[in-house]
């Protein structure tokens, strides 16, 4: 990832909250020393007197922790980053039923148990409410499910169609065909989110409990402008990924079979790259980060080491019984602390869409002050009456013509006459019809553009506007817990003072020995202290020899599934496509790493290649090393409300490149 000038490097923050025992039979082996961010794990049953294990972390969190405190001192942050443009992402890791879904989503019906993302939404409008009225917004969400190393769209119509994972060199990675909400209020927001995880309910009636081996990762885009003085529009845009990932704990081998087998060593695949990811950022050494080897980590890879201010929860069980996996979320967690990203503001993003829309706005209420259709219901109006004038002027001359032709039988004359004006009657009737029917047809118009224009409206909000509605009492919430906070913050920093000065007199007093015995007895005590260091050590080393042993269970068990999966390919490669079209293809394809898809090696041979000579085009094709891929250009996202249907999208909110429908590869040959 290419580093500017203006980036600021700053390490991912790990978050441990630790929730409630469920059984008064258990025993208690963790516990929280929240002065000091510490995280303590006494082995159960452990022989020679083995220390207690601590881990530091950014923030720790205990059982009787509230939703609101944990939002406002963790999440917080981070969304008012997102609300300045830059990009965030709050993480839950940890073991099954230890409060991932809980800390991300908690109980949306009870004000005081909602949790960090129902929060973020009455936050984030709590802002536009409060925001200067020459600021605009355009808020827009997509919520999606990685089961099974398949990506399906929660919101989407058809949610249990895989989706693609595509890269763009301007954009980044993204999500073909994903739909994305445009939203107005913290409700619709809410409704959205309940909706997507109906949906994830809805997949997992195939096997129990998909949504504890599924990655649920939801998106909130902001898009906001604001005009100055001179009427120079900035855009920017923040995007906030709320990730609830699946269970931690390693699955059982002995019962996976089946589909189970192929689900259980998928969710592997996504964690352990996800800990490879992880490793290979921390190490420092390693040039290649494994970002590609799963969808999770590839969505990821701006909150990994990227472009994101990124927050990890992990959650763990107080309970004996879940030493292990405690263990192994701590230590986990603990390494993604040294995680360093380098974040900026997005200033002009390439896939904004709130100066489109503003555009658009423009054009229409152009298109409707300029009266187009007025002035040709008056063309219209002016031709009707012309031809009456004619027709007046025809009957006259029918008069004369029947006063010199009197002496013709009066009924043929009559019968004549009749005919004439039946026929005129009726020309006249068609054109009255056919005035009104234009009429109609152009009050129509005229009515589509203005309900287009008022959608469009609709979408973009503007500072100051209360959008609060339902959601105010949250708000008010969040505004006396932050009061609070920097009242705790406040006291707390008194508290630190004066600990830190009984500490230096008791150091004070500890260095004056008066005499041998004392002396003897504070080397003892060191001793004591080096010897429990030394036990903690070797029992640090047997917890990464069990890990390693793990982890190396784990790869063994992807290997082996790639390598039937490679067999299978093999064989069908083999047995269906003869050994000549086997070359042909190995000839003139490769792999663009980049992208992640297979290329053909030839150059367009339309246009302008078929008039340059081939020297010229090998030159040309030197410098345009940065090809462009057409094929995707357009945005994952369906940009409508969400009682709208996807469609109702005009045609210039499409780049010009995409006229011709057809995929253009400037493509070098090699
Ligand atoms: P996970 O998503 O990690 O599998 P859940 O969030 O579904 O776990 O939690 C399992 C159960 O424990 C739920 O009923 C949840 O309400 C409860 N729970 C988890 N953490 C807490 C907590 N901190 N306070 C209260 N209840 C909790
Ligand atoms: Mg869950």
């Amino acid at each position: 990832m290419p580093e500017s000038k203006e980036d600021e490097i700053e390490n991912v923050r790990v978050v441990v909250r630790v929730r409630p025992q469920e059984n008064n039979n258990v025993k208690n082996i963790v516990t929280v020393d929240k002065n000091n961010k510490l995280i303590i794990v006494q082995k159960p049953n452990s022989t020679n007197n083995e220390p207690a294990k601590t881990y530091g972390f950014d923030n720790v969190f205990d059982q009787d922790s509230a939703q609101i405190d944990l939002y406002v001192n963790t999440a917080r942050p981070i969304v008012d980053k997102v609300l300045e443009g830059y990009n965030g992402t709050i993480l839950a890791y940890g073991q099954t039923g230890t409060g991932k879904t809980y800390t991300m989503v908690g109980d949306s019906d009870c004000p005081e148990s909602r949790g960090i993302i129902p929060n973020s939404f009455a936050h984030i409008f709590g802002h536009i409410a409060k925001a200067k009225e020459n600021e605009k917004f355009l808020v827009r969400v997509s919520y999606m499910e990685i089961y099974n190393e398949e990506v399906r769209d929660l919101l989407g119509k058809e949610i249990n169609k895989s989706l693609e994972v595509k890269e763009r060199s301007d954009i980044g990675v993204f999500v073909k065909d994903l739909s994305g909400y445009v939203v107005h209020n913290a409700d619709d927001l809410d409704n959205i989110m309940k909706l997507g995880n109906k949906n994830r309910a809805v997949g997992s009636t195939l096997v129990n409990s998909v949504s504890s081996r599924s990655h649920a990762i939801f998106s909130i885009t902001i898009e906001s402008s604001t005009t100055d003085e001179t009427g120079n529009q900035q855009v920017k845009m923040g995007k906030l990924q709320l990730v609830d990932l699946a269970g931690s704990e390693r699955q059982q081998k002995t019962q996976a079979s089946g589909i189970r087998l192929k689900e259980a060593t998928k969710i592997n695949l996504s964690l352990s790259v996800l800990g490879n990811v992880i490793s290979a950022l921390v190490d420092g050494k390693s040039s290649h980060i494994p970002y590609r080897n799963s969808k999770l980590t590839r969505l990821l890879q701006d909150s990994l080491g990227g472009n994101a201010k990124t927050l990890m929860f992990a959650t763990i069980s107080p309970s004996d019984t879940n030493y292990v996996e405690t263990i192994s979320t701590l230590r986990y967690a603990g390494r993604a602390k040294s995680i360093q990203n380098h974040t900026h503001i997005n200033s002009d993003p390439k896939d904004a869409l709130l100066k489109h829309f503003q555009q658009e706005i423009e054009e229409l209420k152009r298109q409707l002050e300029e009266g187009i259709f007025d002035a040709n219901l008056n063309e219209v109006d002016g031709e009707i009456e012309e031809e009456d004038e004619n027709s007046d002027i025809e009957i006259e001359e029918n008069e004369k013509e029947k006063n010199t032709k009197k002496r013709k039988s009066k009924a043929k004359k009559d019968e004549m006459q009749k005919e004439k004006s039946d026929a005129e009657k009726e020309l006249l009737e068609k054109k009255v019809q056919e005035h009104e029917h234009a009429l109609k047809i152009a009050q129509t118009e005229q009515d589509m553009l203005r309900n287009k224009l008022q959608s469009l409206e609709n979408k973009i909000l503007i500072g100051g506007e209360n959008l609060l509605e339902k959601a105010y009492q949250q708000e008010q919430l969040l505004e006396k817990s932050v009061a609070e906070l920097e009242e705790t913050n406040k006291k707390e920093q008194e508290l630190q003072q004066t600990l830190q000065k009984i500490e230096a007199e008791r150091i004070d007093i500890e260095e004056r020995y008066s005499s041998l015995q004392e002396e003897c007895t504070g080397k003892t005590k060191k001793l004591q202290k080096v010897m429990q260091m030394l036990m903690g050590l070797k029992s640090e080393l047997a917890d990464q020899q069990q890990e390693q042993q793990r982890e190396k269970e784990g790869i063994y068990e992807n290997i082996r599934s790639l390598s039937r999966e490679l067999a299978l390919c093999e064989l069908v490669i083999n047995n269906y496509i003869p050994k000549e079209y086997q070359t042909l293809i190995d000839k003139f394809t490769y792999w663009n790493e980049e992208i992640g898809e297979w290329q053909l090696k030839c150059v367009a041979y339309t246009g302008n290649n078929m008039r340059k000579n081939i020297n010229e085009q090998q030159k040309h094709s030197k410098e345009d090393k940065d090809y462009i891929d057409l094929s995707h250009v357009y945005l994952s996202y369906n940009i409508d409300g969400l009682t709208e249907p996807i469609a109702a999208r005009t045609k210039t909110s499409r780049p010009k490149t995409s006229h011709s429908g057809v995929p253009r590869y400037y493509q070098r040959a090699n």
